[in-house]
């Protein structure tokens, strides 16, 4: 089909039924439509799919998906084939694979997914020289880069794969990305560095505060005491967990544990009682929340450092998604970073760059004086203004900082 024949916002409205395009997608699919290398960088859960499925529909032959995960694919493979879209996926553990494969030179398929491991494949490389491609989309694109961190070596064989057609246009998608990782994205898939559309990372309902430990079961359960509604708090250890839910526990409503370790029916049975709940702390490890469909959680409180500004940004964007107030809390101490630096130090070294730049941003995070919000936007290439009036040192009179100490500290350096 000629894709000028149709509009991309009246197959929006047919296929899948969503009277706007969210953020960037617009700017992203009339890139992709005009055949123009993207990376576009956007949040979890804004909407990256669209981006790719609905040029798939209105261009001639099939886009190919690539994915880092079977189970993921499989997933998007029923939501796609839900809204109508001609999709297969083409993995080792399919057994219509010869199916797929004449649907796919037969261009009866918008969509094929593939794992990036294909891309070494022979007879996958002349399968794509005999059926009609409309574009290469490659999600969790942060995995072609070992800056990422989510390094997938089988990315890397996804540039040569590409060059081989290089007519047929190029979308990568990722919601994890710092400077360097998309740089790096940029360069390992061949993509002009103004074809980068970086939006939608702010979440401005979530009121962050950023505050030093001291007695960690005392501040989380003070904190808790000036909330109202369901929460989650994330502790960083099964057993620390454990002890925080304990300690938790009877002070006028419900505490439930969850990690990995729990065994399984319990671990659904709490996870299900949060869902329905309008009042439960969950203490969870990062394990929780993954796939987890609750608008009105009001609160996320880290017991610890997270992993990263990225693991930051993605659990504390659990509270809130109904868009109505809500407060992140994060509880850190220079033990965190101690752990954290030690930890590094464990990694492959060719790994310890890229790591002990994460902990660097980390650091600047929660040291600041001034706005956390501008800090975490920044991360993501945004350009926000200098305060945001909804994080706590936006909020609250900076605490007077003794100038000559920190001066002199500088001096004597
Ligand atoms: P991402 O991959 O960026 O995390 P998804 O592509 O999985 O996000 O989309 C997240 C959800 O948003 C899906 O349920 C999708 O159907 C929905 N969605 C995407 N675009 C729109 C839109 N323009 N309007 C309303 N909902 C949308
Ligand atoms: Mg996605």
């Amino acid at each position: 089909s000629d894709p000028r024949a149709q509009n991309p916002r009246d197959v929006l409205h047919s296929l899948f039924g969503f009277p706007d395009f969210r953020g960037v997608q617009r700017q992203v699919v009339d890139r992709v439509i005009a055949g123009e290398r993207t990376l576009a960088v956007m949040p979890t859960g804004a909407g990256k799919s669209l981006t790719y499925q609905l040029p798939a529909t209105m261009m001639d032959g099939t886009c190919i998906v690539v994915s880092p995960l079977i189970a993921l694919m499989h997933d998007q493979l029923r939501a796609a084939e839900a809204v109508g879209i001609r999709a297969a996926t083409l993995t080792s553990v399919d057994e219509n694979r010869a199916e797929t494969i004449d649907r796919f030179r037969a261009g009866e398929l918008d969509l094929l997914y593939v794992a990036p491991e294909r891309a070494s494949n022979e007879a996958f490389r002349n399968l794509l020289r005999a059926a009609p491609l409309a574009l290469f989309a490659i999600d969790e694109a942060h995995c072609v880069s070992e800056w990422g961190h989510d390094f997938r070596p089988d990315y890397r064989l996804l540039r040569p794969l590409m060059d081989a057609f290089p007519d047929v246009p190029r979308l990568a998608l990722t919601a994890t990305a710092d400077a360097h990782t998309r740089d790096d994205i940029l360069n390992q898939l061949g993509i002009p560095r103004d074809g980068m559309i970086v939006a939608g990372f702010d979440r401005p309902n979530i009121r962050y505060r950023i505050a030093p430990r001291d007695n960690t079961t005392r501040q989380v359960a003070d904190f808790i005491a000036g909330q109202t509604g369901p929460g989650i708090v994330y502790a960083q250890t099964r057993r620390a967990v454990e002890k925080l839910a304990e300690k938790l526990s009877g002070n006028g409503r419900p505490v439930l544990p969850y990690h990995a370790g729990l065994d399984p029916d319990v671990r659904r049975r709490n996870q299900a009682a949060f869902v329905e709940s309008e009042d439960m702390v969950i203490v969870a490890t990062v394990a929780f929340g993954m796939g987890i469909d609750k608008p009105d959680v009001r609160f996320v409180a880290h017991a610890g450092l997270p992993k990263s500004i990225e693991a930051y940004y993605q659990e504390t964007g659990r509270a809130g998604r109904d868009g109505d107030p809500a407060v992140a809390q994060l509880f850190w101490g220079a033990d965190d970073f101690a752990r954290a630096r030690q930890r590094i130090g464990e990694v492959e070294a060719d790994r310890q760059p890229g790591e002990r730049a994460r902990l660097t941003a980390l650091g600047a995070l929660v040291e600041t004086a001034g706005c956390r919000r501008a800090i975490l936007l920044r991360h993501f290439g945004e350009t926000p203004p200098e305060r945001c009036g909804n994080c706590d040192n936006c909020l609250e009179a900076p605490k007077s900082v003794d100038a000559s100490v920190t001066a002199q500290k500088y001096l004597s350096a």
